[in-house]
């Protein structure tokens, strides 16, 4: 990223603020917390924060609350923070365009690489620009995918796997770099998940559009022309 991306956290319980704006910070972040969801939404008008973390559960204006305000005045990405028994609320959170959610108890290392996604999405989706390789052809503002000219309909966590391979052409990514890079875990679990998409954008898109690297990873395989 060309910035030092701006993170606002906002969390009433100390101690999970504190830990998720140091992590970000030995991360390269610029971040800070504030605790009142009042002050938040002051606090985001005059900052311009790039990406909002947003605890559910605040005292005096809830999470939701301040979801809505906040999107009301721009479009600032969000990722909330939630318990297990949110769940309605995460529905609802979700419709009102948050765009990723963190369910407590979570690592703050696993919170900041979800952040990393968000962000490269929505750069991705603000470019808007058709991005092409070879016959490939991805257009991020409408996440429809050519080959050949035919469209193919992926899914959207099969576009965002493409779409990142697409980021470095040629450049072998290891399973457990593509789990955090697309779907934002960094724990290393499931190396399967990506095997399992990378087949099917093999049966969607042809055999060679995916390169495996045995032992490594994966790589974009279409070549340029
Ligand atoms: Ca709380």
């Amino acid at each position: 990223m060309r910035f030092v991306p701006s993170v606002l956290v906002v969390e009433d319980e100390p101690a999970i603020a504190d830990a998720v704006v140091s992590r970000l910070r030995a991360e390269g972040f610029d971040a800070r917390s504030v605790a009142d969801g009042a002050v938040a939404v002051e606090l985001c008008r005059r900052l311009q924060p790039d990406l909002v973390i947003l605890d559910l559960m605040l005292p005096g204006l809830d999470g939701l609350e301040v979801c809505r305000q906040i999107q009301s005045e721009r479009r600032v990405p969000v990722v909330m923070l939630t318990a297990r028994d949110d769940e309605t609320d995460l529905v609802v959170g979700l419709a009102m365009g948050a765009d990723d959610y963190v369910t407590k108890p979570f690592s703050p290392r696993e919170l900041v690489a979800r952040v990393r996604a968000v962000l490269r999405r929505v750069a991705d989706a603000a470019e808007g620009a058709v991005r092409r390789h070879g016959d490939l052809e991805l257009d991020s503002a409408t996440r429809r995918v050519r080959r050949h000219g035919d469209e193919v309909h992926l899914t959207p966590i099969e576009f965002d796997l493409l779409s990142h391979l697409l980021t470095r052409p040629g450049v072998v990514f290891p399973r457990d770099q593509l789990l955090a890079d697309v779907w934002g875990y960094a724990d290393g679990t499931g190396p399967r998940t990506v095997d399992s998409h990378v087949r099917s954008l093999r049966r969607k898109l042809g055999d060679d559009v995916v390169r495996t690297v045995h032992g490594v990873g994966y790589a974009l395989g279409v070549e340029e022309r």
